[in-house]
Order: C-alpha cells, then sequence, then structure tokens
C-alpha cells in the first residue's frame, strides 16, 4: 500500500467509524479530495463552535476545499457509500445553535476555505437597472459591499451585521431596515449556483431549475451548498441621515413604524431607505452612545420614569447635492415621539452599513464577544403586537432583574416575501421582527435567559401568538413539523429530490 492509500484507509475509518465494512475493503476517498481532509486538533475544536457558544459538536474531519469540484467530490463520496456521513457546510459560523456543525461521524465543509475570491461586477451603467454582482457562496457581505462600491454600486438588502457569509445569511432569509422596502435578502437573488445534496453542480434561477432555487432560498442548508449568487444591484448612495426618535408610548411608536414602511411602494412620496426600531429597558447598563453625552441625563430619566422607551430607527440615503434636509423633514412630519427627543446622525453609507464592526471591536476589547449568545429571534403578526408587548416586554423582560440586551423591533412587509421560498413567516400583511440578542460570559446567566426565552414562547402560544422562529434550532423533527406547518410537505419534498440520503446540513437537526 502506498502512502497516499494509507491516508486514504485512515480518512475513511475515521469518517466512518461505525462502517468497518469499507475499512476492511479499503474504500477509498476520491484521489483528487484525499488530501483536503484535516483531523487538526484545532481546526476540529474550531469547527465545532460557533457565534452561539451554547452547542458544541465535533466532527470526525473538516474539508477544505479549493474549489466547488472539490465541493461536488466530496458530496458524491458520501453518496457513495452505503452508510453516506454527514456534510454540515459553515460559512462564517455565526449561527447560534450549531446549526453549522456536524456530529459525530459528520464531516464540517469548510467554505471559508474557498477565501473569498469571486465577486465579479457586470459591466453595465451605474444608472441601469441590469447591474448585479455574481459572488460565491463562501463570501463575507462586507467584500461584497467593498467590491460594489468601488464602482458606485450597492446591493439593496442588508443584514444589520456584514461579517456572514453569503451563502449563510440566504440559507435563513437576511433581515435588516431596508427589508420592508426592498424585500429580504433572499428576495433580492437572480441566480445561484449549488452543489446539490448529489453531489451535482445545478445553475438556477424563478425560470430554470426554480424548485431547487426556491428551496435554497431560506433553505436551511437542506438541499445544496450555494457557491455563487447573482445579487441585483443599484447605484451606492454616498452619505445617510440616521435618526432616532425616542417614544414613551408603544402604540405611538408602532403606529409610526408601520406608517414608515407603508411607504415602500409609493414612488412619489418620500419613502424611508432603513426604519427599524429597538428598546431601552430600565435595567443597567444602558446603552447610550448613539447620543450626545449632553443628552444622557434627559434620556436616562425618561427611562427611569417609563420603564420602557421605544425607539424609532429611521434613515434617509443622499448624495452631497440633495434634498436631504426637507427629505428628512417630510418623514418626521407629524411622527408621534415625545418631543425635542430626536437625534440625528450624518455618516458615510459604509460607516453606517458596517455600523455593527464598531460594536464588535468594543465587545472584543472587553472580552465580551467570544461568548454565550443565548439570543432569541421571532416573528409576530401585526395584529397581535400589542399583546405581545404588554407580555412580553412589560411582564416579562422588565419584571425579571437581568439585563436585556440589545432588543430589536421592526414591522415588515410580507408582498415583498416570496411564499414559494422556504421560509415561513406569520400570515398577515405586516409583521414585526423582534430580536433579543444578549451576550453572557455567566453560565448561570445562560440558563436565565433560555428561561426566559422559553417563557416568551409559552406565552406566545398561551396567548395564541401565531409567531415564527428565526435562526431557531435544537429542535425535535416534531417541533420542525410545527414550524413548517401547511409547508412541511413540501419542505420534506424537496429534501427527498434534492438531498435524498439526507447528507446536509445535520446542525439544523431537521431531518437527522
Ligand atoms: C452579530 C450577528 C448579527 C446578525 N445580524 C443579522 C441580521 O441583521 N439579519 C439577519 O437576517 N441575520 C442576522 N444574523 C444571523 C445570520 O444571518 C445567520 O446566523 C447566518 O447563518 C450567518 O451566516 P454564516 O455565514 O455565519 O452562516 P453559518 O452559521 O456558517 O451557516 C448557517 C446555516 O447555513 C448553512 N450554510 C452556510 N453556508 C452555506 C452555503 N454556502 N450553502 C448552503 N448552506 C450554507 C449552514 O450549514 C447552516 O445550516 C446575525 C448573526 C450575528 C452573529
Amino acid at each position: 500500500m502506498d502512502v497516499s492509500n494509507l491516508a486514504f484507509s485512515i480518512a475513511i475509518a475515521v469518517l466512518c467509524l461505525p462502517c468497518t465494512v469499507f475499512t476492511e475493503a479499503n474504500f477509498k476517498v476520491p484521489r483528487e479530495i484525499a488530501s483536503k481532509f484535516s483531523r487538526d486538533p484545532q481546526i476540529l475544536s474550531l469547527a465545532s463552535t460557533d457565534y452561539g457558544h451554547i452547542v458544541h459538536e465535533t466532527p470526525s474531519q473538516v474539508f477544505e476545499p479549493s474549489s466547488v469540484s472539490d465541493i461536488s467530490s466530496l458530496i458524491k463520496f458520501s453518496n457513495s457509500l452505503p452508510t453516506p456521513f454527514t456534510i454540515a457546510t459553515r460559512g462564517k459560523a455565526h449561527s447560534i445553535l450549531g446549526q453549522a456543525q456536524a456530529r459525530r461521524n459528520g464531516v464540517v465543509l469548510n467554505m471559508t476555505n474557498l477565501k473569498g475570491s469571486l465577486v465579479s461586477v457586470s459591466n453595465c451603467s451605474g444608472k441601469s437597472l441590469n447591474c448585479y454582482a455574481d459572488v460565491g457562496g463562501e463570501v463575507l457581505w462586507i467584500d461584497v459591499l467593498h467590491a460594489t462600491l468601488e464602482r458606485g454600486l450597492t446591493p439593496l438588502s442588508w443584514t444589520d451585521y456584514l461579517y456572514l457569509s453569503v451563502g449563510g445569511t440566504l440559507s435563513n432569509a437576511g433581515i435588516s431596515g431596508q427589508a420592508f422596502r426592498f424585500g429580504p435578502q433572499i428576495s433580492n437573488v437572480l441566480q445561484l449556483d449549488v452543489v446539490t445534496g448529489k453531489g451535482e453542480l445545478v445553475s438556477c434561477s424563478r425560470d430554470k431549475n426554480s424548485e431547487l432555487f426556491y428551496g435554497v432560498l431560506g433553505g436551511l442548508g437542506q438541499f445544496g451548498v450555494i457557491t455563487r449568487a447573482r445579487i441585483p444591484l443599484g447605484p451606492a448612495p454616498t452619505r445617510v441621515k440616521w435618526l432616532h426618535l425616542l417614544y414613551n408610548n408603544f402604540n405611538a411608536f408602532s403606529r409610526d413604524q408601520e406608517h414608515l414602511i407603508s411607504f415602500s411602494e409609493n414612488k412619489n412620496t418620500t419613502a424611508a431607505d432603513y426604519v427599524e426600531g429597538m428598546l431601552l429597558f430600565n435595567q443597567p447598563p444602558l446603552d447610550l452612545s448613539f447620543y450626545p453625552d449632553s443628552d444622557h441625563q434627559r434620556i436616562t430619566s425618561l427611562v427611569t420614569q417609563n420603564g420602557i422607551i421605544y425607539i424609532i430607527e429611521l434613515v434617509k440615503y443622499y448624495d452631497s447635492n440633495s434634498q436631504v434636509a426637507k427629505d428628512v423633514a417630510d418623514l418626521v412630519k407629524g411622527l408621534n415621539f415625545v418631543p425635542t427627543f430626536i437625534f440625528e446622525k450624518d455618516a458615510s453609507y459604509e460607516e453606517f452599513l458596517n455600523r455593527v464592526y464598531a460594536e464588535e471591536l468594543f465587545l472584543r476589547s472587553k472580552g465580551l464577544w467570544e461568548v454565550p449568545h443565548p439570543w432569541l429571534n421571532i416573528w409576530i403578526p401585526r395584529s397581535r403586537i400589542s399583546d405581545f408587548n404588554e407580555g412580553v416586554f412589560n411582564n416579562i423582560i422588565l419584571k425579571q432583574n437581568i439585563s436585556s440586551g440589545i432588543s430589536l423591533i421592526y414591522p415588515l412587509n410580507r408582498n415583498k416575501w416570496d411564499d414559494k421560498m422556504s421560509p415561513v413567516t406569520p400570515e398577515e400583511d405586516v409583521f414585526y421582527a423582534v430580536s433579543l440578542l444578549r451576550a453572557t460570559s455567566s453560565i448561570d446567566m445562560v440558563k436565565k435567559y433560555e428561561s426566559q426565552n422559553q417563557q416568551i414562547l409559552e406565552f406566545c402560544k398561551g396567548a395564541g401568538i401565531k409567531i415564527t422562529e428565526y435562526l431557531t434550532g435544537n429542535k425535535t423533527q416534531k417541533q420542525w413539523m410545527e414550524h413548517f406547518g401547511s409547508k412541511w410537505k413540501l419542505f420534506a419534498d424537496r429534501k427527498a429530490q434534492f438531498d435524498p440520503k439526507r447528507i446536509l446540513s445535520p446542525g439544523q437537526g431537521i431531518f437527522q
């Protein structure tokens, strides 16, 4: 046996611990990919964690592809075995609950090894409607931003944080304050290249291989590995006016948010370019970093008096010679925030989009980035958002004396989503995204947050509020079936069609 054959045998012995028959039969890992497997303890350790730092599953191997054809060979190899090994596609591993991890005997497919080489912007003029970028699935959105800004262009729909992979966010939905207007990132894709669970490289779009296209978008990595996405681009603005409006009345706050997102269709009216919202709870620490020091005292008093303050975060893009002051005045005219509690910043477009990175650097400096994140992300139908405010924000979070972390709340227009795609959303024209983003280095606190998350879910169930969990995990198959509801059959049929041996993305826990 030559040395490379020995390596193949060792690899397969580890890949397929229960499959001794194949080890004895000296089943060979295809020669062209044999050297791409790693069992380096450091690499295994990295692949067994994620941003959540709650779930840890050590894979048997990490696969480091150098090309799309390596990915195809890996998946075909697994398919060829009587007991195929699972393959967890790992983008930036900014999942919270092990969604990009593989269990024992599984392989983690490390997409970042492709090194984000591919961002190619089409040859078009900035004013044209036909501009797009072809982007590798492993590429980070921050790199898409930089590559497109060089041409005066930009994608239209974002996430709040840009150090996430294109394949990773397109496997979920990808939402931020632009989504009310342009839809989630999955609504902003023209074409995909996907290596399916059978190992076939397939190009797909709304018109070609559409079942795969719709399945993969928001498909939680279940049907294939996204290796390229074609993202439409528009002209990039240079600057933004970035506002915070403070409310002490939830109904006024949500009414104004819904008013602001209602302009998404009307081309003749000034529309906001970004609408989000957040809460300040009367619980330390109070993050007032957006506001001038001279206003901290009066904002703190407002929070102390009211218990909860709701903030609309509103952005208007502009270029140097635009009428932005008038546009901003038109946007805020008639809104019912607490008089004088309106704050405005001016920033470059890039500085605004990349705002969370500044927070990351700060949290890293305090040792608070690489810690457990017991997050809860849910979508709530508009008709029950007031009940949710009362039952969750007032009666659960405010009453429990644990720091609330960052709490986001903003409405989305459902007509910007495509129901043929995999995600399920609440069945109302408008639904709210609520994100409770917590970080703690204390195991005790992780338990408290997890218990609070559970209470919130139970409250919603008890009150008959039909929420949808986003970025969720750690579920039984029965719970996943409930999650997908009437879409479960379609989801399961697509799995049978594109990944019949249930190889891909085991960390989601849907089919394994
Ligand atoms: C700080 C922070 C801020 C965030 N902000 C937002 C936000 O504003 N809006 C929002 O919508 N989300 C947000 N998220 C969530 C984020 O979009 C998801 O966690 C996303 O999955 C992260 O991308 P990733 O590259 O890290 O994916 P990973 O964690 O690596 O993978 C996630 C899932 O996708 C699969 N997958 C990864 N790459 C591919 C691929 N190429 N092809 C097929 N499947 C693949 C994986 O197997 C896994 O199941 C945030 C997360 C963090 C940590």
